[in-house]
């Protein structure tokens, strides 16, 4: 990897940069590293803010052209995503539709269904979730139960989903279902778009440590989908996951990468402002030691995801640095919520409506949240499982 950006890729990052200075609304500048969306009204403001990005040409910037995007790489992408972090914006609302269903639609995808989907999941008039994890298929993902019968030209499903993220306020989803149940379990499985206010869908919110309902349980019963909803073939679902997956813990994880950055930028500024006994945080020796160590750590989680950027830029299939980061990612992300908790005291437990709280409670907030960073996208044992058998050869029991 060439770690200099060519001179087009600078004059890009001063324009983001310069348009950024202008347009970050100031009710949202500073919430971008624990925002909920949970809360409908923010989910509303929050698409605002995609339709504003997308306006101005700072959406799906590597999707081609023919898809509405930008056509350029990845690089520029990131640019976007580091000076985001760095104005402390929040990131586009609709990340299920544009890092997975996006790209997902362009490699398996019927034209007819990129004309329909994809326009609309750069103007985040339709926000997606996803359907995969079951109560009894989460790491074991190809258990799946839900099932999907064709009745004339409609699947009908039934069948239950869980921790489905964003459900309440999606108008899609894309799902995994088995439509044949007498086939081993990675062959019956396939991949389908859901129209979320068909009738049949029962939405249950599940509240999380954080205090907020982010995500739901989905009952489905007797629901009608229109076997043109397909993507890719019948009961070959599992491949067109694969894809997904790939995104999700690849190139979603650069981009959670970068919120973490956001974090680190305001856990310093926050060291450096917290005085006890007549001293900041920042003058104690062992937090400076922690801080320092998160700052190598970010550094080595930017260097790793360069390293799956070239990749990806040379047209290789994802590699294990999409698991090792994803792994490396959460253990950082959950370091730095205890070390914020360390340097902010027992103020860090104050929730955001309490006016004592730091950063309008956000660092209560990312604390929690933290502890879901690694399950999702695959847990951390899943993952050293993958890194042991695959990478490293070590014997599977
Ligand atoms: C914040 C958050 C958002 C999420 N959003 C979504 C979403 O939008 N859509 C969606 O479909 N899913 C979503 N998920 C679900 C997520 O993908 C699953 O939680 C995850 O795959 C783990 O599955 P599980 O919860 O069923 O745990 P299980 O698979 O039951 O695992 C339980 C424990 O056993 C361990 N374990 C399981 N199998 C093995 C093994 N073979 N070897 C060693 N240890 C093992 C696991 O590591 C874990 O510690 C989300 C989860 C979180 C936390």
């Amino acid at each position: 990897m060439d770690f200099d950006f060519t001179s087009e890729q600078q004059t890009f990052r001063r324009q983001v940069r310069e348009w950024l200075t202008r347009h970050v609304p100031a009710d949202l500048k500073g919430r971008g590293f624990a925002s909920t969306r949970a809360d409908r009204e923010q989910v509303e403001r929050l698409r605002g803010w995609q339709r504003e990005l997308h306006k101005a040409g700072y959406v799906g910037i590597d999707w081609p052209h023919e898809y509405g995007g930008r056509g350029a790489s990845l690089v520029e992408q990131i640019i976007l995503y580091e000076e985001m972090s760095r104005s402390e914006a929040p990131q586009p609302l609709n990340r299920g539709g544009l890092s997975m269903l996006g790209p997902t639609l362009m490699e398996h995808g019927t034209p007819v269904q990129r004309e329909r989907h994809l326009a609309k999941i750069l103007t985040a008039d339709e926000i997606w979730c996803q359907g995969f994890s079951e109560p009894n298929a989460g790491s074991d993902l190809a258990n799946l139960q839900t099932r999907a019968a064709l009745d004339g030209d409609h699947y009908v499903l039934n069948g239950q989903k869980v921790w489905t993220s964003m459900a309440h306020v999606s108008e899609w989803g894309f799902f995994l279902v088995r439509t044949d149940p007498a086939a081993p379990k990675h062959k019956g499985i396939t991949f389908l778009l859901v129209d979320m206010k068909t009738p049949g869908i029962t939405l249950r919110p599940l509240r999380q440590i954080t205090g907020e309902a982010e995500f739901n349980e989905v009952f489905l019963e007797n629901v009608r989908v229109p076997a043109s909803n397909v993507v890719g073939k019948v009961n070959e679902g599992w491949k067109v996951a694969i894809t997904t997956l790939a995104q999700e813990r690849d190139v979603l994880t650069m981009i959670r990468h970068i919120s973490l950055r956001t974090a680190l930028e305001r856990l310093i500024g926050l060291a450096r402002r917290t005085k006890k006994n007549g001293h900041t945080a920042a003058d104690d020796p062992v937090l400076r030691q922690k801080i320092a160590k998160l700052c190598t750590d970010e550094r080595i989680l930017q260097l790793n995801g360069y390293r799956s950027l070239t990749r990806i830029l040379k047209g290789q299939p994802p590699g294990p640095e999409g698991s090792t980061s994803k792994l490396f990612w959460s253990e950082v992300d959950q370091e730095l919520a205890e070390i914020a908790t360390q340097v902010i005291g027992p103020y860090s437990q104050i929730s955001g409506s309490s006016q004592w709280a730091p950063d309008e409670g956000q660092w209560e907030f990312y604390c929690l949240l933290a502890r879901g960073s690694g399950i999702r996208a695959g847990t951390s044992e899943i993952l050293r499982n993958i890194l042991g058998e695959r990478v490293l050869g070590l014997p599977k029991d």
